[in-house]
């Protein structure tokens, strides 16, 4: 049965092309009621970061991409091990490592090397002037068994390399690309254990994923050139490969990698501006692959079911944030308004147009006001932008078109109508403005533009907006009266 992995490495953020290849594993792991486990590589030491490990859980957790296996956080915030096939962190795995390599050592498919730093930089730079491949110039292949105890038992520092016969074919096959070809005259012996006593990422990929049974590798095409290596390790263990996949990049619209110098390209971005997870998983599982029609809404489940490693196109696909936004703005209308309020909170809370305090009281009114935005917004943050329309006091006009606009000939004829009506009632029901308009139309005999035009410059200082009649229930009667006070003042 099929088993799939996602194995980042805690070295920072999680960038949204990780997402996808988490995404893309959790999908294929369902459809084939598999399972989809979590691993943690490790081995560079020097790249760990605090506390990114957690991040990537949180965000998973968030997108809603859970494992059946691997590292999981308790509520108190602990990391422990789920499933059969632990520990699920390379650095715990370290005597498996070595007992793998032995074994390697044994069968004569990997040797000690005992060549130093300057010696290796020395042979890299003698070959790059000489426009020649880098690779370990196989010094160390045939050291005497004396000699290798010898120096070990000395203390000398050494790594393990992977002996690659010479000018042999190492062929796999790969869902995207279909079948790959590489002559090991053209590769390097690789480090499989490190001077440090840890395996290289090459190493402890193809041990990890054997013992872990993993049926399919998916992951991101920035590791098709190492799968060679991979290949060739599973050779000289006598095992069967899993199947690869490699997916396409995710790049800028300027058909570059995307990066984190063009804007965000981390998942805590998006979940910070008030994207939904439901969005973001929707629009990134159709980078890179797409559905038999044109569907472009997907929730998880369909996803789920639609899913397919056939339709991963090979050619890399574009992040295009405006696509982004409008599947984002198509979640948030359908959110429900209290979602939708409690994300915006915050943001309010951030950008000074209301205090922590005042919430609960207010909660009502917040809601009133987040439905109208609701409507226009594309990610939640983005109520900060729209919402000076609620908090004015001194209503001034915005633009060229607005002062125009404040300046017709009926503004006051239509200002003074409008104050009766508000008077007239003691507090603005929803159906307020629909009502008050068509009784002034019928007084005054202004109608359409001419009519709600030049009232919601007067009440809101802008020509256009989110529709005047909730803008009117939302601001209340004082707030309406004041403002129009100020605009015929
Ligand atoms: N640890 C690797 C990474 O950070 C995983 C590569 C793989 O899936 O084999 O991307």
């Amino acid at each position: 049965s099929v088993r799939v992995r996602f194995a980042p490495s805690p070295t920072g953020y999680v960038h949204i092309g990780s997402l996808r290849t988490a995404l893309y594993n959790y999908l294929y792991a369902k459809k084939n009621n598999g399972k989809y486990i979590l691993r943690i590589e490790d081995t560079d030491q020097t790249r760990f970061v605090e506390g990114a490990i957690e991040g990537m859980l949180s965000s998973m957790g968030w997108a809603g991409i859970n494992h059946d296996e691997g590292i999981v956080m308790a509520e108190d915030g602990q990391l422990l091990e789920k499933g059969d096939f632990g520990p699920y962190v390379q650095s715990e795995r370290l005597p498996i490592y070595k007992e793998y390599i032995e074994k390697l050592i044994k069968s004569g498919n990997a040797y000690y090397c005992f060549c130093t730093k300057e010696r290796i930089d020395k042979i890299r730079e003698d070959q790059k002037a000489a426009g020649l491949l880098s690779k370990y110039d196989g010094f160390c292949k045939s050291l005497s068994e004396e000699e290798i105890t010898r120096r070990k038992e000395a203390g000398e520092p050494y790594v393990v390399r992977l002996k690659l016969p010479n000018n042999y074919d190492i062929a796999f096959n790969d869902v995207v690309r279909g079948n790959v070809v590489i002559n090991t005259e053209d590769m390097d012996d690789q480090v499989l254990l490190k001077s440090d006593g840890f395996p290289t990422y090459h190493f402890a990929v193809v041990v990890d994923d054997y013992l872990m049974g993993i049926t399919h590798v998916i992951r991101g095409e920035e590791w098709l050139i190492s799968t060679p290596k991979h290949v060739y390790l599973y050779e000289a263990f006598g095992w069967n490969p899993p199947q690869y996949v490699h997916l396409p990049n995710i790049l800028n619209a300027d058909k570059k990698k995307l990066s984190k110098r063009q804007g965000d390209v981390a998942v805590e971005d998006f979940v910070k501006k008030g994207y939904l997870p439901e969005a973001l998983v929707n629009y990134i599982a159709l980078i890179g692959w797409s559905p038999e029609d044109n569907q472009e809404i997907f929730s998880m489940n369909e996803l789920e079911e639609k899913f397919s490693l056939e339709r991963v196109s090979r050619s890399g696909g574009v992040f295009d944030i405006n696509k982004l936004n409008w599947v984002n703005s198509h979640y948030i209308k359908e959110a429900s308004i209290e979602r939708i309020t409690d994300l915006a909170i915050p943001h309010l809370i951030n950008a000074g147009y209301i205090n922590s305090e005042e919430v609960a009281e207010r909660y009502e009114w917040l809601k009133d006001m987040v439905e109208v935005l609701k409507e226009s917004i594309s990610y939640v943050a983005e109520v900060t932008e729209k919402v000076d329309i609620f908090f004015k006091t001194e209503i001034q006009p915005e633009d060229d078109e607005a002062k125009e606009l404040l300046k017709v000939e009926h503004m006051a004829l239509l200002l003074d109508t409008l104050i009766e009506k508000i008077n007239a009632t003691n507090e603005i029901e929803s159906d307020f403005g629909k009502k008050a308009f068509k009784e002034i139309q019928k007084e005054t005999g202004i109608k359409g533009p001419m009519l709600f035009k030049p009232i919601r410059v007067a009440i809101t200082g802008k020509a256009h907006g989110p529709d005047i009649n909730l803008v009117i229930k939302v601001l209340g009667k004082q707030n309406l009266l004041s403002r129009i006070q100020y605009v015929k003042e």
